[in-house]
């Protein structure tokens, strides 16, 4: 056996595919068996360009053979060959006066490669994109400056108590069945992704304005109430909204907190006036705790009257913040922030404390005999610490519990329902007056007076502002609800009188007391006492 023959024999008896090519005129000058096995079939003295596999780009295997010459260096391509389905990557090595073609079978790897993409950038759950593929599209569309697209969030509305009372699996469920809506919306221009925990985004692009981005939104909203889902969602627009991605990502959810506040199961599109709604809470959110120290927060007390006889009945302790710089900032604004970031129970307790010194001041100092009303936050409440610290409270200040009474919300009820009542019926059994506030608002249930140990029911405001309009339709619910309560045995107080004619009315009615601007705006401790002391004009009235 020759040298050429033995080389020729070790070159077919190997598995990758082999060839070399004059350099000069790019014919074939070798090719071994696994070339033809595995490749195609090529005779030597046939042309490369004859080559029938095309390489990607435009380029041909005659220019690549030349750039390879030229350059003198290793030379590779990647192909996909048609015929056999599979993908080669070719490595050139000029070597004397030709050129070695090596090519490697890198089918597997690059499946390998894909399947790792997929996993890396899908939902193992619900197989939808994940978060890492939003955050890729989100940018490469943010760098795609003059396209106009919409971020929507979506978050599922009851997924906490899904989970919590009818276990993971369910929620995991449900989480696939949302995924499933998303992705049954895909479009060229609509892609779908699970962002978070129960949390979906939504990315639209080629949008003309807001309104076809608000219809994109309420299409999905309506496919979700079909199935008895309910989610929430807020949109921004880029580059409206903003152009900055941390901004739009905060818009989003900002709209989408708001949709949620809204009522839920709605759609929201950001406003700037969100915008400014949300720094202000941060900087109320931030600046409390300091507050506190500084002496900024102070308690004036409402009067309440007994209709019928016009003496006192109470006052009501009410929270005030004094900003030195800001003014006067309303509770309405900053109880809530301070519910969320869990202050209020610090300020809570110093309400308690401040409310009961100022009752025991005023018992000794006044022959006071009335009582003082203060409003627990839901929060508070449910603070495993309450009860202990309302009675060493009490005994602190030696206040009798009948001449306190817990102004509660119907919010205490909307979690943990059997605790809260718990709490309560304590609360009532040690002798402490507890009443319904803002009766009226919100989803203020007749069951609410059945399961909660109540002394003292509330009517909103908002009821007695039209109860004298002549349709008499809040006169005749308020003519109801009072009688009805009465006949359980609860006092009654009217809030928010401001006329006569209420006044007139509900006297009619046979309601208890009074409490509102007509008979005293709630005022300082300073005026309170000239009052107590015999000042009846100290009374800050309308
Ligand atoms: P609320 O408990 O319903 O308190 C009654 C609110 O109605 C008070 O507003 C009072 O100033 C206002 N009001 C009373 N009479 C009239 C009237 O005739 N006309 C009108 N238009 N308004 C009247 P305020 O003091 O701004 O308090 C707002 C809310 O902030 C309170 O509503 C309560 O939910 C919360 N809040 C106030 N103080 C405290 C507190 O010490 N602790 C807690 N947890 N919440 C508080
Ligand atoms: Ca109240
Ligand atoms: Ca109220």
């Amino acid at each position: 056996m020759n040298n050429a023959d033995f080389y020729k024999d070790i070159l077919d008896s190997i598995e990758l595919p082999v060839l070399t090519v004059d350099s000069s005129d790019f014919t074939v000058t070798y090719v071994n068996n696994a070339f033809i096995n595995s490749v195609c079939n090529i005779s030597i003295g046939e042309k490369i360009s004859k080559l029938d596999f095309s390489v990607p780009c435009d380029e041909s295997w005659n220019e690549i053979a030349r750039q390879s010459v030229e350059s003198g260096k290793k030379t590779e391509k990647t192909f996909f060959l048609e015929s056999r389905q599979t993908w080669f990557n070719a490595e050139l090595k000029c070597a004397d006066s030709h050129i070695i073609f090596n090519f490697y079978d890198i089918t597997s790897k690059r499946f390998y490669n894909e399947q790792l993409q997929q996993a890396i950038f899908t939902d193992t759950l619900t197989a939808l994109p994940n978060r890492i593929r939003f955050n890729k599209d989100f940018s490469n569309l943010i760098h795609n400056e003059n396209e106009k697209f919409a971020l929507m969030i979506f978050d599922l509305d009851n997924m906490k108590s899904i989970n919590d009372s009818k276990g993971l699996a369910e929620g995991d469920r449900i989480l696939i069945r949302t995924a499933k809506i998303f992705k049954n919306f895909e479009r060229e221009k609509i892609r779908t992704y699970r962002f978070g925990d129960d949390e979906f985004a939504v990315l639209a692009t080629d949008i003309t304005s807001a309104d076809s981005a608000i219809n994109i939104a309420d299409t999905l909203l309506e496919t979700f109430m079909s199935r008895r889902i309910s989610i929430s969602g807020g949109i921004t627009i880029f580059p409206d909204d903003s152009s900055v991605p941390e901004d739009l990502l905060k818009f989003a959810d900002l709209a989408m907190h708001h949709a949620k506040k809204d009522g839920r199961h709605r759609t929201c599109i950001f406003t700037p006036e969100m915008q400014k709604t949300f720094l202000r809470k941060v900087f109320y959110k931030e600046r409390m705790p300091a507050a506190f120290e500084d002496n900024e927060f102070k308690l004036f007390f409402q009067p309440q009257f007994d209709i019928a006889s016009n003496t006192l009945r109470g006052f009501e302790a009410l929270i005030r913040w004094e900003d030195p710089e800001y003014g006067r900032i309303p509770p309405d604004d900053f109880i809530p922030i301070a519910e969320e970031s869990g202050f209020i129970v610090k300020l809570g307790e110093w309400i308690l404390n401040t409310a009961f010194d100022f009752q025991k001041k005023w018992e000794t100092k006044y022959d006071y005999d009335g009582v003082m009303s203060i409003n627990v936050s839901p929060v508070q409440l449910k603070e495993k610490n309450f009860l202990p610290m309302l009675q060493s409270i009490t005994e602190k200040y030696g206040v009798n519990p009948s001449h306190i009474e817990i102004e509660i919300t119907e919010g205490v009820l909307i979690e943990n329902t059997e605790q809260v009542i718990a709490i309560l019926d304590k609360v009532k059994q040690l002798g402490f007056g507890v009443s319904l506030d803002d009766f009226g608002t919100g989803y203020s249930s007749l069951r609410y007076l059945q399961i909660l140990p109540l002394t003292t029911l509330k009517i909103d405001k908002s009821f007695i502002q039209n109860i004298t309009e002549s349709d008499g339709i809040s006169a005749e619910i308020t003519n109801s609800i009072i009688s009805m309560v009465t006949k359980m045995g609860l006092d009654t107080i009217a809030e928010g009188v401001e006329k006569n004619d209420q006044l007139a009315l509900l006297k009619s009615l046979n309601c208890k007391n009074v409490q509102g601007f007509l008979r005293g705006k709630p005022m300082s401790p300073e005026r309170i006492e000239a009052f107590l002391s015999g000042n009846n004009s100290a009374l800050d009235k309308l």
